[in-house]
């Protein structure tokens, strides 16, 4: 992996009248105008006093100003912290004190931050007092290395002590390559981006696939289930979340008609169950290809673009990285077994922003990153996931892998989905409990629920209680929040 981020989105630009971006109101951008207002805001930057390594905090609207604010400080060599515009300004403050920023942009839905930090704001087409940065001198862009750290994502959440993942220029360049050699991006294709940009899947994944390969986009500024249908017919690749897809799914405009000219759906970011990959393929044809990947490490492994995609799995590791499934004394296991998940690669980030303390827990002593999940390799290498280590279920001593009992439970007549928890046991340490929730207009039993899944799993997996919810807790990329669920469980009585 020879080329550098910023030369790979730079070539790009050099087709200056190609389409790159468009918005759902109708406004446009073309390479050269991305050029253009990119260099001129990393400029006006680099004038007010961001220098490389600076961090610049944003927490602003997706538009078509925060992806150019996303190339200007990759420009300026500043380490960018993209914030979900969500977050409350107590949420914001933890992440600000951690980072240290020089410079904090904001929509102006927001009031400044309450810290020392230096503040403008930012809205939807690029306006605000960003645009009035004092200038302090130096007008020239530095050169970046691709060592140099390009973004500072936050993977703890708000509570707990902050855990900074610091992505390099290297880091992402490598992983922007890998994708559009691994899914076929070229210039002729459009996107369809309903992703949020400050989450790796939208920012990195997304944007750059289609940035360094001088394909277009359509931005969406969120997910939205008529816009997705009125931008379609006009797109080529869609990303998106489980959550996306199943929101499309409840909707009749859903077929193959409406899909005709999308080459590629991806999936990513959580699991998609066997059964919404088989009813996608019968509603449109299309077989949805599905990823796995991390804030940390970029993307991990894919499911091919020629060649068979097996749904219920993320697919080999990409061209470049190294995956493997290890034992407690971190010697690997073979296929079929279940083990750690442990990666390196060029994408593998170096660690925690100012955590040393973590290096021992996150990284071998040999350089391997520990993903905490946890999957299997099949005998064609292809890589399921099972579950994140620290929702493994150790139940009178036996494991039990959540994805297992929720792959049975899914499939049962009237379950829309379920998630797996394991609970306090004064005998077994852990119990297996269940949450499903039922398909539309269906009364479930969980007694029967569970006398079906009897039939199929070995004891010790059947959950010991089915609890019947309305939904599941999901984060916004559509993460069932296990955590979250295990509380409200106990706080029940379960
Ligand atoms: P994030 O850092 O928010 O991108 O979350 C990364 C985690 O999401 C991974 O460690 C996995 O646990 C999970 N994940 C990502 N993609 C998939 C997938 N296709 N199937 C199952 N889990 C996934």
């Amino acid at each position: 992996m020879s080329r550098t981020l910023l030369g790979l989105l730079t070539d790009a630009m050099t087709s200056r009248d190609a389409p790159a971006l468009r918005t759902a109101d109708g406004a446009r951008l073309t390479y050269g105008q991305l050029d253009e207002e990119s260099t001129r805001l990393a400029l006006a930057l680099v004038a007010a006093g961001v220098g490389v390594g600076d961090r610049v905090a944003y927490q602003v609207d997706k538009s078509a100003a925060a992806v150019v604010l996303h190339l200007a400080l990759l420009r300026c060599g500043a380490i960018q912290l993209p914030l979900n515009p969500d977050y409350a300004d107590a949420e914001v403050d933890v992440l600000l004190a951690d980072a240290d920023p020089v410079l904090v942009i904001r929509s102006p839905g927001h009031s400044p931050p309450s810290g020392p930090w230096r503040s403008v704001t930012m809205d939807a087409h690029g306006a605000g007092s960003l645009r009035e940065l004092p200038s302090e001198g130096s007008v020239v862009l530095p050169s970046v290395a691709a060592d140099d750290g390009a973004a500072l994502l936050y993977t703890s959440g708000t509570t707990g002590r902050p855990k900074g993942a610091l992505l390099s220029h290297g880091n992402l360049a490598a992983n922007a390559q890998t994708l559009v050699e691994a899914w076929h991006f070229s210039p002729s294709d459009v996107l369809l981006h309903m992703l949020p940009l400050f989450h790796t899947h939208g920012l990195f994944v997304a944007t750059h696939c289609v940035l360094t390969s001088g394909a277009s986009m359509v931005l969406l500024p969120a997910f939205d289930v008529d816009e997705v249908f009125t931008a379609l017919p006009s797109c080529s690749v869609v990303m998106g979340v489980p959550t996306h897809y199943s929101r499309l799914l409840s909707d009749e405009r859903l077929d193959s008609l409406v899909c005709d000219s999308v080459r590629l759906f991806v999936s990513g970011s959580a699991p998609m169950t066997r059964a919404m990959h088989a009813e996608f393929t019968s509603r449109t044809g299309a077989q949805i290809l599905e990823r796995y990947g991390m804030t940390e490490t970029s993307m991990l492994a894919s499911n091919p673009l020629v060649g068979p995609r097996r749904p219920g799995s993320v697919g080999p590791p990409l061209p470049g990285v190294s995956i493997r499934t290890v034992d407690e004394s971190d010697q690997s296991v073979g296929a079929g077994q279940v083990g750690d998940v442990q990666v390196r690669g060029p994408n593998v980030f170096a660690g925690y922003w100012r955590r040393p303390d973590l290096a021992e827990e996150s990284f071998t002593a040999d350089g391997w990153f520990r993903t905490g999940d946890l999957g299997r390799f099949d005998d064609d290498g292809y890589l399921e996931l099972v579950g994140r280590s620290k929702d493994l279920v150790i139940t009178g001593g036996l494991n039990v892998y959540p994805t297992d009992v929720e792959r049975v439970l899914d499939l049962l007549p009237g379950v829309a989905e379920s998630a797996v928890v394991g609970l306090p046991d004064a005998d077994f340490g852990e119990r297996v409990v269940a949450v499903v929730v039922a398909s539309d207009g269906t009364q479930l039993e969980p007694e029967a629920l569970r006398a079906a899944a009897r039939s199929q799993l070995a004891g010790y997996k059947v959950p010991k209680e089915i609890v019947v919810m309305e939904s599941l807790p999901r984060n916004i990329m559509g993460k069932i929040e296990k955590a979250l669920l295990r509380n409200q469980l106990v706080d029940r009585g379960a």
